[in-house]
């Protein structure tokens, strides 16, 4: 297991963003929890440091809590590759999709629990009593069993689910559940991603995810910088000649240097070029060769707007063994289309060797794009739907998981019903293309709706209330 460093971060700077009634709640629920862990720690275990959503929150999340005294900690599980496949089969099945196609069987139980085993003997030699320990997704729910006499609180929290259940789900819990029994606490970031078998368990808690306002990826950028940046790593021509500089998380500066890699036909588009913008990892269930299609048939013709597809270069996320080839399946798809459609169509791999360099740059396509699609099959949250909504740029994505709960169709953004259909997408694209005044008062809301609901102090809130909790159930007589 690797330990991620985590630096401290001061609480008291969401203030400012979220008003005294808020600050005023998180400062007593880190109070609360503080007292009642003393010496204690807060134990995160997940299965990468970087790339994807949970790495995203765990980073800010984890930094507020150091800065508020909370011995807050974070260890990587080590895997090799077949684990990886097995949990990503786990992981398409939760969204309620086949993935690969292979078995959930005997033999996949036995190598899961087997790697786990080992990452457990690292752990337990850390874990003491009176700590929580919060394991994150499929990848680490085979280590409940193994706190059970460690006189720690366990607490499973997934992050993906699915909004109907269908046989690929229940193979997934089938598998899980049997591992699962131990747990003081499960947390679900939607009601509607608690299995069959944990309703009513009192064990349940429903805790939506957060941005952090603050980090490289969203923090201010003048539109000089996000222009630069962008002219700088290539996905946009005539950068301009600002700094393409930024804030790191240890408040130091940082500067983008590396390039992205671009597929691209013909030179980029201008900064006044309208750019639609999706960013994602090279997941299926991400669906960017059906934005590039959706695009290329309803956009090109009568639209002067281009499209970047921007993903993290593909050697960049350890636990998603897919990358590489969903990546290549949208070039070969990309080759297949018409000159004109290639012209204004480009695949991007942001680097990945300095995350906050790589965060910098996702932030400047947020702030830079006309539009941020996310047009997802299935989803868990959708982080990159609120880090657009929090830069209040006009967001288009499908009705699908938790992006629902962010975004009221025609309130905060668009919503689209069925995001199989290129049609609806290529109207829905339209309609906030060709009117920039409408699209701005929906970028506006968005914005609004993110700091009321999905800003990180609310998190720390939530997470705080509930350790106390289990903390004060856990030391009650019996
Ligand atoms: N992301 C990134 N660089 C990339 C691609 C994605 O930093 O090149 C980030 C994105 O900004 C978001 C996270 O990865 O913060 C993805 O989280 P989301 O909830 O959207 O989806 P997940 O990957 O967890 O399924």
């Amino acid at each position: 297991m690797q330990e991620v460093r985590i630096q401290a971060l001061a609480p008291e700077r969401f203030a400012p963003l979220v008003g005294a009634e808020q600050a005023r709640r998180l400062e007593e629920a880190s109070a609360a929890l503080r007292s009642r862990l003393g010496s204690a720690t807060v134990w995160n275990v997940n299965s990468t440091g970087a790339g994807g959503g949970v790495a995203e929150m765990l980073q800010p999340l984890l930094a507020y809590a150091r800065g508020g005294g909370i011995d807050a900690r974070w260890l990587v599980i080590e895997g090799d590759a077949e684990f990886f496949r097995i949990t990503k089969r786990l992981h398409n099945g939760f969204h309620g999709g086949a993935g690969d196609g292979g078995p959930l069987g005997e033999a996949e139980h036995r190598h899961y629990t087997e790697v786990l085993r080992a990452n457990a003997e690292e752990l337990l030699a850390l874990v003491d009593r009176g700590d929580i320990v919060l394991l994150h997704d499929p990848q680490t729910a085979g280590l409940v069993p193994a706190m059970a006499g460690t006189g720690a609180v366990t607490v499973w929290r997934s992050h993906i689910g699915s909004d109907r259940s269908n046989d690929l789900v229940e193979r997934s819990w089938s598998f899980l559940r049997p591992l699962l029994s131990e747990a003081a606490g499960f947390v679900f970031s939607r009601s509607e991603y608690v299995p069959s078998w944990l309703q009513g368990d009192a064990r349940v808690h429903v805790i939506a995810p957060s941005i952090d306002p603050f980090s490289a990826k969203n923090q201010d950028l003048a539109p000089e910088t996000v222009r630069s940046m962008l002219g700088h790593v290539g996905i946009v021509a005539d950068g301009g000649i600002a700094h393409p500089g930024f804030v790191r998380r240890d408040g130091s500066p940082g500067r983008v240097d590396h390039l992205a890699d671009i597929v691209r036909t013909g030179p980029a588009p201008g900064p006044d070029v309208p750019l639609v913008v999706q960013v994602s990892r090279w997941d299926r269930l991400k669906d960017m060769q059906g934005l590039m299609e959706g695009f290329a048939e309803h956009l090109v013709a009568g639209s002067p707007a281009h499209l970047a597809l921007a993903g993290p270069n593909v050697s960049g996320v350890a636990d998603d063994p897919e990358g590489a080839e969903v990546l290549g399946e949208c070039f070969d798809a990309w080759r297949e289309l018409p000159h004109a459609a290639r012209a204004r169509i480009q695949l991007v791999c942001l680097p990945m060797s300095d995350i906050e360099e790589n965060a910098a740059i996702v932030n400047a396509l947020q702030r830079h794009a006309s539009v941020i699609v996310q047009k997802s099959l299935a989803e868990g949250f959708g982080l990159t739907v609120a880090e657009a909504m929090w830069k209040a740029t006009p967001v288009l994505a499908s009705r699908v998981g938790g992006i629902q709960d962010q975004i009221v169709d025609g309130e905060h953004g668009l919503l689209l019903e069925d995001p199989t259909d290129h049609a609806e997408l290529g109207r829905a694209l339209r309609r906030l293309l060709d009117d920039p005044e409408g699209a701005r008062r929906l970028g506006a809301a968005g914005r609004r709706r993110i700091t009321e609901r999905f800003l990180g102090s609310r998190h720390l809130v939530e997470y705080a209330e509930l350790f106390t909790t289990l903390l004060d159930a856990r030391s009650a007589p019996a």
